[in-house]
């Protein structure tokens, strides 16, 4: 039977260029996002049939739980879980009150544990592979990220976690921490100050590319990582090697 991958988030950005990548591959693929008509004009323009558009809010319990069937229907099994769906938030401590601390801990956070342990099941089936997606926020502090950082420090930890436990299923848990992409996200919260100030940190002097984060998924989805577990692996042109803060 063909191998296949759920990608939350995947109705643009890095998601959708995993999920490219995965039908490259040959997997049968479900792109699930919370955007339901961005998410159908990515189907529609990547013309596959064995890309699956399912809108789903990952925050939302019930509608994980829905998901579950859906995706049994659409897939039949799952070979790889990537927890990609993100929002990001950037203020200071004072400004953030506990509305948007939620919003941003209701997504990156939670939906990255709902996602996981309502497809633990299939997972374990397939002995198959969970990537969670970080940042390199969650490897530094800074004074813009006191949610997105944190989420994303949450993400990572929860990596390791899951990958301790779920080593005795066969089941591979890893995590992926991009450096700054020319993303929605990103572009929404970087000023022309954080992006100089990137371009200056990041030894080779560039944003990266939604492609080069998406090759490190795959990677670590794929066999040839199959005695990687329990991960952090910085995609970010060696900002973090650089140990420079974040702008
Ligand atoms: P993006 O905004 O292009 O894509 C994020 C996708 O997630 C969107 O399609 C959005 O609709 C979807 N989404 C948001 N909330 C959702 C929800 N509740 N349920 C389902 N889908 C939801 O952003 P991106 O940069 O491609 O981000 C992908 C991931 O990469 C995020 O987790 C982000 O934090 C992380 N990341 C991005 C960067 C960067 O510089 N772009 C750097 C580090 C980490």
């Amino acid at each position: 039977m063909e191998k296949t991958a759920i990608v939350t988030g995947a109705a643009r950005g890095i998601g959708l260029a995993t999920a490219k990548l995965f039908l490259a591959e040959g997997r049968q693929v479900a792109l699930v996002d919370i955007d339901e008509e961005e998410l159908a004009r990515a189907a529609a323009a990547l013309g596959d049939e064995r890309a699956h558009a399912l809108p789903c809010d990952i925050a939302d319990p019930d509608a994980v739980a829905r998901l579950v069937g859906t995706v049994e229907a659409a897939l039949g099994r799952v070979d790889a879980l990537v927890n990609n769906a993100g929002i990001a938030d950037f203020g200071p401590l004072d400004a953030h009150d506990f509305e948007r601390w939620r919003a941003v801990m209701a997504v990156n956070l939670d939906g990255t544990f709902l996602m996981s342990q309502a497809f633990l099941p299939a997972l374990k089936a397939t002995r198959g592979a969970i990537v969670n997606i970080a940042s390199i926020s969650a490897l530094r502090a800074s004074t813009l990220r006191v949610a997105y950082g944190t989420s994303k420090a949450g993400v990572a930890h929860l990596t390791q976690q899951q990958a301790v436990e779920l080593g005795e299923y066969g089941i591979r848990v890893n995590c992926v921490c991009p450096g700054p992409v020319r993303t929605k996200l990103a572009m929404a919260v970087h000023t022309q100050e954080i992006i100089d100030a990137y371009h200056d940190a990041i030894p080779l002097c560039r944003y990266g590319q939604e492609r080069e984060i998406a090759e490190a998924i795959l990677w670590l989805c794929s066999d040839k990582a199959s005695f990687v577990t329990g991960q952090r692996l910085a995609v970010d042109g060696g900002f973090e090697a650089a140990g420079i803060g974040l702008p």
